[in-house]
C-alpha cells in the first residue's frame, strides 16, 4: 500500500490555511487504500525561537487538532517528530548529501530570513534536510501538503536520488510524490492577497485561527480585504482580484465544492452578503473542531499517551530503515 508522509508544526496556533490546506486533507487520505503518518514537527518548530512552556503546550495544540479533526490514532500514526530519534540522525546523513547550492534556491528559507539572514539559525537553513528525513524514514510514496512546500518535496527527491547514486544504492530511497489538490492549496493573508497565511503572520487580524470564537471569525472576515466589486458572473472574473479569488476558494475548500460552484451560487453577490455567508460557513465547519480541540487539550494526560504509542509505532518502520542507511554509508556498528 502507498505509504502517506505529513506533518504540521506547533510554531503557534493552527490556522484556517493549516486545516484546509493539510490537516482536512489528512483526515480524507484516512482509509485501507493508504498507510497514513501524521506527525507534530517539534523539531522543524525550533528552527526560530519557541518559549519552551509554549513548544510543549503548541505541540499538544497540533495533535488535538489532528484527533478534533478527525485522524483516528487506531487508523493512522500520530506522533511527535522528537521523540522519534531516527528523524535527527537521517537528518545529519542528508545534510552531508545536499548541497549549498540547493539550499539557496529555497524560496522559504528566503522569505522567513528576509533580510536578516545573517542572524536565522543555521537549523532554519536545513530545514529541508530534516523534512526529507521525515518522508525518506519511512520510505513514504505520498506527501499531502500546501502549494507553499511543493519545493521542498522536490528538494526531498533531490536527495533521495543523489544518496541512491552515490551509494549505489540503487532505489533504497523511493521518489516520494507531493498531493497537492482542492482548492485551498494555498490560502492568503486576510489583509494582504499576495501572501501567505500563516500562524506565525505578524498580525492575528490576517488569519483565522481553529480555535477563533464566532464572533471573532465574523469580525476577521468581515475586516479581509476585498475590493468594491461584487462577485462576477464566472470564475474568469476573478482572474486579478487575489482577495476576492482567496474568499471564493476558502468557501469552496469549507464546503466541498469547486470554485466555479461557488460563483454560480453567488453571482453578482456583493460582500455584504457574501461575507457573512462565508463566516457562516466557518463558524459551521470549525466550531465542533474547536470544542473538541477545547475538551482534549483539557486531558493533557490523553493526548501524551496517544503520541507516545504513535512514537513506538512511528520508532518501528524508523529504526530499521536508518540502520540500513547508516550501513550503506558505510558506519562501523558493533553493538
Ligand atoms: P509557519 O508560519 O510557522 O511556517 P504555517 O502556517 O506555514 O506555519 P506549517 O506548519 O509550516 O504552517 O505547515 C503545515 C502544513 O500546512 C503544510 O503542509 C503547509 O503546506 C500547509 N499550509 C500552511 N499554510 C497554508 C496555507 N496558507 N494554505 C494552504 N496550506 C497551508
Ligand atoms: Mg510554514
Amino acid at each position: 500500500t502507498p505509504r502517506i508522509f505529513s506533518g504540521v508544526k506547533p510554531s503557534g496556533g493552527l490556522t484556517l490555511g493549516n486545516y484546509l490546506g493539510a490537516i482536512k486533507r489528512f483526515v480524507d487520505m484516512q482509509g485501507p487504500q493508504f498507510e497514513t503518518i501524521y506527525c507534530v514537527v517539534d523539531l522543524h518548530a525550533i528552527t526560530v525561537w519557541q518559549d519552551p512552556a509554549e513548544l510543549t503546550d503548541a505541540t499538544r495544540e497540533v495533535a488535538a487538532g489532528y484527533l478534533a479533526a478527525g485522524i483516528d490514532p487506531s487508523q493512522s500514526i500520530l506522533f511527535n517528530q522528537s521523540q522519534v530519534s531516527a528523524h535527527a540522525e537521517l537528518a545529519w546523513l542528508f545534510n552531508c548529501v545536499a548541497r549549498v547550492g540547493w539550499m539557496n534556491r529555497m524560496t522559504q528559507f528566503k522569505d522567513k530570513a528576509g533580510k536578516n539572514a545573517e542572524k536565522v539559525s543555521l537549523g532554519l537553513y536545513a530545514y529541508p534536510s530534516l523534512m526529507a528525513a521525515d518522508i525518506l524514514l519511512y520510505h513514504a510514496t505520498h506527501v499531502p501538503v500546501g502549494e507553499d512546500q511543493k519545493q521542498h518535496v522536490e528538494l526531498t527527491r533531490d536527495i533521495a536520488s543523489k544518496f541512491n547514486h552515490d551509494f549505489k544504492a540503487e532505489d533504497f530511497f523511493p521518489m516520494p510524490e507531493p498531493i497537492i489538490e482542492g482548492p485551498a492549496t494555498r490560502v492568503m493573508n486576510l489583509r494582504d492577497g499576495s501572501k501567505k497565511m500563516s500562524k506565525s503572520g505578524e498580525s492575528d487580524m490576517e488569519r483565522i485561527n481553529m480555535t477563533d470564537t464566532a464572533d471573532t471569525i465574523a469580525k476577521k472576515f468581515k475586516k479581509a480585504k476585498t475590493d468594491p466589486e461584487p462577485l462576477p458572473e464566472t470564475l474568469d472574473g476573478l482572474k486579478d482580484r487575489p482577495e476576492a479569488r482567496n474568499l471564493v476558494d476558502i468557501y469552496a475548500g469549507l464546503s466541498e465544492v469547486t470554485p466555479e460552484q461557488v460563483i454560480a451560487e453567488f453571482a453578482g453577490a456583493g460582500w455584504g452578503k457574501f461575507k457573512p455567508a462565508l463566516a457562516d460557513l466557518a463558524v459551521a465547519k470549525l466550531g465542533p473542531i474547536s470544542e473538541e480541540m477545547a475538551r482534549l487539550m483539557n486531558d493533557k494526560g490523553e493526548i501524551d499517551r496517544i503520541l507516545g504509542e504513535g512514537a513506538d509505532k512511528a520508532d518501528a518502520i524508523a529504526q530499521p530503515i536508518l540502520d540500513r542507511a547508516y550501513d550503506i554509508t558505510g558506519f562501523l556498528r558493533s553493538r
